[in-house]
């Protein structure tokens, strides 16, 4: 292998690039934009920052949040005390510090938009505005908007999350997650150093739809967009068969990061999948001939990950629009959470990202009897202590 280019200098491609220059690849990352403030909440799981340190070991602004409140229609609101906190960048400042990483390990960067990919002689041929370059393979790290047909998922309309927001200014403490009526997504407001992030993402719903709702919960919070930047995007969301069919490899080329789709389907994380799917593929490529290293990080990613956001995409219907005990889900777990210590501790887990969704139906049902018991418990002792029972 002489020459890997890489394209796409966002989480994933920043990622890949420094795994393979540090160990030794002649490797060039184009992204037509370098360091933005990509449209994100910018949130990272511990599950992120626990498997890469450096995530949370450097000198770059961040913000450290250790509250979130969960709210759902007609239960009202819960406060989650995390144990493992959630890390928030703004996107050009984790962008620079995953790129500058890069660079330090030996990665040229260019500032450049691929337009075309040709393959032709085992290599490619990549051509930019400003001229052409060979290189013997491809990773493909073009985000959720990938215009490059050939390569990376094929997304369709069912395969996509509308995402919307503001950056406003201000600050605060805690993070808020709100569910709406009938909207599989949710809204968010995450505080970042010197501003909010507040968002909507939804699925199967206009974006000027979710906008109105969004604004109508701001106006509702008294959260002002006056002088706020807007911003939109997409999120992969892949149904389950998208799963089944999902193209990560090819001849001579893998897809990292949104545009492999790999995406939680339920929460909207990309960035720990973008990170991890960029070190998986840069580990198949150091230690497979390039030939089947594509079949390498197929396997890898199963085994990794990707079978379990299969799995949170048959659950994610369930889980905005389904019942249990009378009440829709969301409800349901603001009001476990809020009443069942049990219950709490397995969403503070779904928070730090360390409880799959594999498994996740087992601990429920194994943890059932005892959370029934401890809200029974609570609406029992409400009743005998009124205003002595904290949530
Ligand atoms: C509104 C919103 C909120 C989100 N919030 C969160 C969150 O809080 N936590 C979380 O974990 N995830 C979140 N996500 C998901 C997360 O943003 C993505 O999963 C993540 O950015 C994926 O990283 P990536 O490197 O694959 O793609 P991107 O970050 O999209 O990077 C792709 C890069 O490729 C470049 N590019 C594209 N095409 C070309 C081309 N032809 N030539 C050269 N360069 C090109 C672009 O300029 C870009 O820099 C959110 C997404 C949205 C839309």
């Amino acid at each position: 292998m002489k020459r890997v280019a890489i394209l796409g200098g966002g989480p994933a491609g920043a990622f890949a690039a420094a795994q393979l220059s540090s160990a030794g690849l002649d490797t060039i990352v184009f992204d037509e934009k370098l360091a933005w403030e990509k449209p994100c909440g910018g949130g990272l799981t511990y599950k992120a920052y626990h498997q890469y340190p450096f995530l949370v070991n450097n000198s770059t602004p961040k913000k450290t949040v250790t509250e979130t409140i969960l709210a759902a229609p007609r239960v009202g609101a819960v406060t989650l005390h995390l144990r493992n906190p959630i890390v928030i960048y703004s996107r050009f400042d984790l962008n620079r510090l995953l790129l500058e990483r890069a660079e330090r390990a030996g990665a040229r960067i260019e500032k450049a938009r691929v337009t075309e990919m040709t393959r032709c002689n085992g290599g490619w041929q990549l051509k930019t505005k400003s001229g052409a370059l060979d290189a013997d393979y491809c990773i493909v790290a073009t985000g959720a908007r990938n215009a490059l047909r050939d390569v990376g998922t094929q997304l369709t309309q069912g395969d996509i999350m509308s995402a919307l927001g503001y950056y406003v200014p201000g600050d605060r403490g805690q993070i808020d997650i709100q569910f709406l009526p009938k909207l599989q997504g949710y809204i968010w407001v995450f505080p970042r150093c010197g501003h909010l992030s507040v968002g909507i993402c939804g699925k199967g719903e206009p974006a000027a739809s979710l906008r109105k709702r969004l604004e109508a919960y701001m106006v509702e919070r008294e959260i002002s967009w006056k002088n706020a930047a807007f911003y939109s995007h997409v999120l992969p969301s892949l149904e389950t068969p998208a799963w089944k069919r999902n193209r990560v490899s090819g001849d001579g080329w893998m897809a990292v990061g949104d545009a492999a789709g790999l995406v939680d389907p339920i929460t909207g994380e990309g960035l720990y999948y973008a990170i991890r799917s960029a070190d998986l593929a840069a580990k198949a490529l150091l230690s497979e001939i390039s030939g089947l290293a594509g079949q390498a990080y197929r396997r890898m990613l199963r085994r990794d990950f990707t079978a379990d956001l299969e799995l949170g995409s048959r659950l994610a219907k369930r889980i905005f629009f389904g019942r249990f005990l009378f009440g829709n889900v969301p409800a349901r777990m603001v009001h476990f959470t809020r009443s069942s210590p049990k219950f709490a501790n397995i969403m503070q887990d779904l928070f730090a990202g360390t409880q799959p969704y594999l498994g996740l139906k087992r601990r429920l049902i194994e943890n059932l009897n005892g959370s029934l018991l401890e809200i029974a418990m609570n609406v029992s002792l409400s009743r005998l202590l009124p205003g002595r029972v904290q949530a």
